[in-house]
This record gives C-alpha cells, sequence and structure tokens, in this order.
C-alpha cells in the first residue's frame, strides 16, 4: 500500500482563510511554523508563559503573542509545539477549557494522542501536521521557495473538513510544495520511536561505539579510531542523504564496497534483527510509552544517569579534542 500525497493543487485555502492559528510554544518547530505561516497570510498569534524568555523573540520576529490560555482562547486552530513530555500538564491545565466546539487541536507528533496522555472533548478536530525536518530547516527551505515535506493524519474529524484545514495549514507551512504524505497518528508515532531508537539515535550511537572499542582495544590510536567510525559518518550520510544506498556506493572505492555487501550482514545479524522487533513490540503494545512516562514522573533517574555515562565516554573525550581542530 503506497502512500498518499498531497501538492499545492490539492489546497483550497479557504478552508483556513477565516481561522486564526494559535500556536504554543516558540521553539524549534513553534518559531518556524509561526514565521511560514504568517509569511503565508495567514493569522497567527503565539502563546507562551509569561516570563518567557521566547516573548521578546517572537515579537521581535513581528508576531502576536499572549499567554497560553489566551492565545487557546482566541485560536480556531491550536497547534502545540511545546516539548512533548510537558504538553500533558499544559494542556489541561491552560488549553482544554478554552477549546470551543469545532476548534482544531493541533500537534506535531503523535505521542500524547496516541498514548493517550491527551484526550481531547469530542467537539473538536484533531489533527497532526508534522514537518520532517527541524524548524530552522522549515523555515529556511520555505524562505528559498521550497517546502520540507510533511505528515498529515487525522485523528479526530469533528467538522467533517479536518482534512482539507490540516492541508491548508500544511501550506501555509510552504510543505504542499514538496509534498504531503497522509498518515496516521499511531503510523507516525510508532514508526518514529523506533526510528530513532533502533536506527537514527539508538542504533547509529551503538554502532559508532562498538567500533571505536573494537579498534582501541586492539591497540589502534583513539584519534584515528574516531575518524575512522566516526568523523567519516557524515560523509556517507550525505552521500546516501542524497543518493540512496547505491548511489552512495557509487562514490566509495571497490574494496569499500565489497566488504560492505559481504561484511555488513555480520554485523546486523539475526540477533540485531531479532532485537529490532523487540523494540518494535514495546513501542506497539505502549511498553515504552509507559516506561517513559514514569521515568519522567520521577525526575528522569535513569535517563540522567545514562546521559552522563556517554557523555564521559572515551570516544566523546577524544572528540572534544579533535573537532576543535576539524573546519566544519
Ligand atoms: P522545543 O523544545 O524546541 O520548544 C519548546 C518550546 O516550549 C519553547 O518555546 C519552550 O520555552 C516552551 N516550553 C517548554 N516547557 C514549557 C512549559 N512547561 N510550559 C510552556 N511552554 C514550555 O520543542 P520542539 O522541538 O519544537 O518540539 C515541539 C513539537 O514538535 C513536539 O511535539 C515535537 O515532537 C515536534 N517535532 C519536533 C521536530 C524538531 O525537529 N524539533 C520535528 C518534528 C516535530
Ligand atoms: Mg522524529
Amino acid at each position: 500500500m503506497s502512500a498518499t500525497i498531497y501538492y499545492s493543487d490539492d489546497v483550497d485555502e479557504k478552508y483556513i482563510s477565516d481561522k486564526k492559528i494559535a500556536i504554543i510554544g516558540y521553539g524549534s518547530q513553534g518559531r518556524g511554523q509561526a514565521q511560514n505561516l504568517s509569511d503565508s497570510g495567514y493569522d497567527v498569534v503565539v502563546g507562551l508563559r509569561k516570563d518567557s524568555s521566547s516573548r521578546e523573540v517572537a515579537k521581535e520576529d513581528g508576531l502576536e503573542v499572549t499567554e497560553i490560555e489566551e492565545a487557546a482562547d482566541k485560536g480556531d486552530i491550536v497547534q502545540i509545539l511545546i516539548p512533548d513530555n510537558v504538553q500533558p500538564e499544559v494542556y489541561e491545565s491552560k488549553i482544554e477549557s478554552h477549546l470551543d466546539p469545532g476548534d482544531g487541536l493541533f500537534f506535531s507528533h503523535g505521542f500524547n494522542i496516541h498514548y493517550n496522555q491527551i484526550v481531547p472533548p469530542d467537539f473538536v478536530d484533531v489533527a497532526m501536521v508534522a514537518p520532517k525536518g527541524p524548524g530552522n530547516l522549515v523555515r529556511r527551505v520555505y524562505k528559498q521557495g521550497e517546502g520540507v515535506p510533511a505528515l498529515l493524519a487525522i485523528y479526530q474529524d469533528y467538522s467533517g473538513e479536518s482534512k482539507d484545514i490540516g492541508l491548508a495549514y500544511a501550506h501555509g507551512l510552504g510543505a504542499t510544495r514538496a509534498g504531503v504524505i497522509l498518515t496516521t497518528f499511531k503510523e507516525e508515532t510508532e514508526t518514529d520511536l523506533f526510528g530513532e531508537q533502533a536506527v537514527l539515535c539508538g542504533g547509529v550511537t551503538e554502532l559508532i561505539k562498538a567500533g571505536f572499542e573494537t579498534l582501541t582495544e586492539e591497540g589502534y590510536r583513539p584519534e584515528i579510531a574516531y575518524f575512522e567510525v566516526l568523523n567519516e559518518l557524515k560523509l556517507i550520510v550525505d552521500l546516501i542523504y542524497e543518493e540512496g544506498l547505491t548511489g552512495m556506493r557509487k562514490s566509495i572505492s571497490d574494496t569499500a564496497e565489497y566488504g560492505d555487501l559481504t561484511r555488513g550482514k555480520r554485523v546486523i545479524g539475526k540477533e540485531s534483527r531479532e532485537a529490532m522487533k523487540e523494540l518494535l513490540k514495546e513501542v506497539k503494545s505502549g511498553e515504552f510509552a509507559r516506561e517513559w512516562i514514569s521515568e519522567n514522573k520521577a525526575n528522569r533517574p535513569k535517563f540522567t544517569r545514562l546521559q552522563e555515562i556517554d557523555e564521559n565516554h572515551k570516544i566523546e573525550q577524544v572528540g572534544r579534542k579533535l573537532r576543535e581542530m576539524i573546519t566544519r
């Protein structure tokens, strides 16, 4: 089953032209999304805490700024762009009671809705418009006249128009210039968590450390090991990003490619693939989410301890020194 993808021609801006959009939070996504929507001619208000240091930034960017409660009250669409772990508390205390029938409650990640940490009333639309890139990229690419692709998902369609409204919102971000992929909260949440655990973050950092330790335990110099297993990763990832696996392989030497094709499967073998399946099972069952939510409630003891251990890893000590001599 391949995905449905929408482009600018599929958009009717009338679905959003009479709506006020409240952006809650002015971090990475909040700033990028609010500025693009505003430049697209949409009516935007930014909701921030009274003592928020982002207040001045948002005002200097030319945007209307109010308290979170007031923004939620004024907004016909309320897009929640504060960190996922604080969303439930802020939603309950400052947003929920300001939602009117027919309002749109928007997210850029599905975690809190999918795992029932936020349970919206049945008289609002609940949608996700999630750019597939950080806020500064969303902003920069928009200014170049292009867009970062986004995901669109509808969880609850009270108005009967939520898909068109969501699409018009994505259009204001510039995302329809690149393509807006239709998904579900479940699919986005589960694949996002799996991707960061198994491949992007967990998989890659362990792969790097394992390679570094294998070399240094055998007596190779840590500086040399650092370049081989960490620094050069960027060159390879850039090639993969631009041209796929096959394109990357066209740029490396035949020796590297033969080693890749014959040896890689031994590193990511049966055991790793089984571990991936287990991670996915824990994501799908909600086991990971429950663990992470209670870790937060306990003030993150495990998280902090594990962070500290890795910050002091030998590869980090070497890396801090070597990066000073590398022009980036
Ligand atoms: P962020 O950490 O950059 O921004 C957080 C903002 O929320 C800041 O303005 C901060 O002051 C404010 N904030 C923090 N704690 C608060 C509290 N207790 N009450 C009120 N405001 C508070 O967040 P982000 O990375 O932009 O993420 C926002 C949402 O976008 C999340 O759902 C995230 O999953 C999603 N998302 C992020 C990215 C990304 O690349 N950063 C990409 C796609 C989706
Ligand atoms: Mg992600």
